[in-house]
């Protein structure tokens, strides 16, 4: 069902929370004076909110797209802390929903990671929604009903043309900042398991057109077994990623 040839790379970078304007602005001009293969593969950077400014500056002229980290769903008001999507306006065009440290540490449900990303939709930005299982769902055989549980959510809110433009991260939980990856078989089956699910709620072309990534512990000594996989559409990379020649290496494997 796959099609390779069909569907360009997507290698994002998850800065965390690390860095400021000024870093963050440096790091950006690192990674765009990389020679990178900006012909076959989407390269986005997600600073913190306070670098978007600078990074998307720093970017401007180059085929670096800018993310954002986190939004909330609603457009303005009340919400003390949080941004949304219409402020993003002219700073990114694409935003995470769903990442593990936001379930985990800040309470994220599957309901809020469909919220946003249909937030994230209707705004115009294409969302990297993540989704993975922890090390005891894994011992238990869990994966691919805590997958299905986890996309479907999802997808439920979306049309078949929303699913296909967006993006989808396989984060195992326990892969993330361990320095422990996913085997790439490990990470090519739970994508594949991913895609089947976008394919029976929306149908062959969506699941064909959707770009699915791997995240967890990528680095430049692994990257190129996993990214070389079928069905494995990029990465979305962590700490490697504040390492302007290590992040550079993953986009480069990235290529077809
Ligand atoms: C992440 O934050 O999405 C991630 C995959 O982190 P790391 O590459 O550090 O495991």
């Amino acid at each position: 069902m796959t099609s390779p040839e069909a569907r360009r790379p997507i290698v994002a970078a998850n800065w965390k929370m690390n860095t400021g304007p000024h870093d963050g602005a440096e790091l950006a001009r690192a990674v765009a004076a990389e020679n990178l293969p900006f012909a076959q593969v989407d390269v986005v950077l997600c600073p913190p909110a306070t670098g978007l400014t600078a990074v998307a500056q720093a970017v401007q002229g180059t085929p670096i797209g800018v993310g954002a980290q986190h939004v909330y769903w609603e457009s303005s008001g009340a919400f003390t802390g949080e941004i949304s999507v219409p402020m993003l306006t002219g700073l990114a065009s694409y935003a995470i929903a769903g990442h593990s440290e936001r379930r985990q540490l800040f309470g994220e449900t599957d309901l809020d990671v469909q919220h946003k990303t249909l937030a994230i939709l209707a705004g115009g930005l294409t969302p990297i929604v993540a989704v993975g299982e922890s090390l005891d769902q894994r011992d238990a055989g869990a994966t691919l009903t805590v997958l299905r549980t986890q996309i479907t959510a999802v997808l439920e809110a979306l049309s078949p043309e929303q699913s296909a433009a967006s993006v989808i991260a396989y984060e195992p939980v326990w892969a993330i900042g361990t320095g422990r990856n996913a085997s790439p078989a490990q990470a090519q089956e739970a994508i594949g398991w991913i895609r089947d699910t976008v394919a029976a709620a929306h149908g062959c072309p969506a699941a064909e057109r959707v770009r699915i990534q791997y995240g967890g512990s990528v680095s430049p000594e692994n990257c190129e077994e996993l990214l070389g996989r079928e069905g494995i559409d990029g990465a979305l990379v962590g700490g490697a990623s504040l390492d302007a020649a290590k992040f550079a290496a993953i986009v480069r494997a990235a290529a077809p």
